[in-house]
């Protein structure tokens, strides 16, 4: 499986609009982020994690043609707002819908943001996406030839899933992996761990919680990603464990 990881910057994306701070401003493409994201493909199957608020340009970047499933981690703006950019797919697709898979609050959310895609349009004619959904808890369930497992987490007072494909897991958009859920990480090549920035943040784990978590956990390699603009890649990166890293957009990496 080959894992691209699509964007990694917090809810305003990085540059922040308005913002002349030294990463905003940087001229490092690391210090550059987009709202967080996750590709994985295997040969014959291409799943999206979140359709983020710059899921257009991603799959622009990234040359996607095809989506066989887009599975979603939570209902926050950031990560279900590039939706209606999924359209193209289902157009070169014999408008097949694009099979989702969402918590219930999440599917219910994006129901509500978008009611003209759920048989509720004004005027027929515009194009509106098609999505197939099936709600998930936290059974494992396949698309195309990839297993994927839901990670139960909190995210401040709302739970979020977290998934597990293979030996990699994404856990975006959390301060609390319970005892239960760090049973389902074990024996991981790489996990993906939510780590906003040095101060406390009430839904997310901070630099330090992260590499608490990420000791705890003891994948091979840790990447942070949904990362704040406190954080200058090329500063932080310096200050993490051996095994930790930032993220930064467009990194990929093959597990077998
Ligand atoms: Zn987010
Ligand atoms: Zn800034
Ligand atoms: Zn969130």
């Amino acid at each position: 499986m080959k894992f691209t990881i699509l964007g990694t910057g917090t809810s305003t994306g990085i540059p922040c609009v308005a913002c002349t701070c030294a990463t905003c401003t940087s001229d490092d493409p690391k210090d550059t982020r987009l709202r967080t994201s996750l590709l994985v493909q295997s040969e014959t199957t291409t799943i999206v994690v979140d359709t983020s608020a710059d899921f257009r340009q991603q799959m622009l970047l990234n040359a996607v043609r095809t989506i066989d499933g887009i599975v979603y981690t939570h209902h926050h703006y950031d990560h279900i707002s590039g939706f209606d950019d999924t359209r193209p797919f289902t157009f070169f697709n014999d408008d097949i819908p694009i099979k989702c898979f969402a918590l219930q609050q999440t599917h219910d959310v994006i129901r509500q943001t978008f009611p003209y895609a759920f048989g509720q349009a004004e005027q027929i004619g515009g194009g509106v996406p098609g999505a197939d959904f099936t709600i998930i808890d936290d059974e494992p369930f396949m698309i195309g030839d990839i297993e994927v497992i839901p990670i139960p987490m909190k995210h401040g007072l709302i739970r979020v899933n977290g998934y597990r494909f293979g030996n990699v897991a994404y856990c975006t958009d959390t301060n609390h992996i319970p005892l239960s859920s760090i049973d389902k990480l074990q024996g991981l090549e790489v996990l993906i761990l939510d780590a906003l920035r040095y101060h406390p943040h009430p839904t997310h784990y901070t630099i330090e919680e992260a590499n608490e978590m990420a000791t705890m956990i003891n994948a091979q390699t840790t990447y942070y990603t949904h990362i704040a603009h406190q954080i200058k890649h090329a500063e932080c990166e310096k200050e993490l464990p051996a095994n930790c890293h930032l993220a930064y957009d467009g990194l990929q990496f093959e597990v077998t």
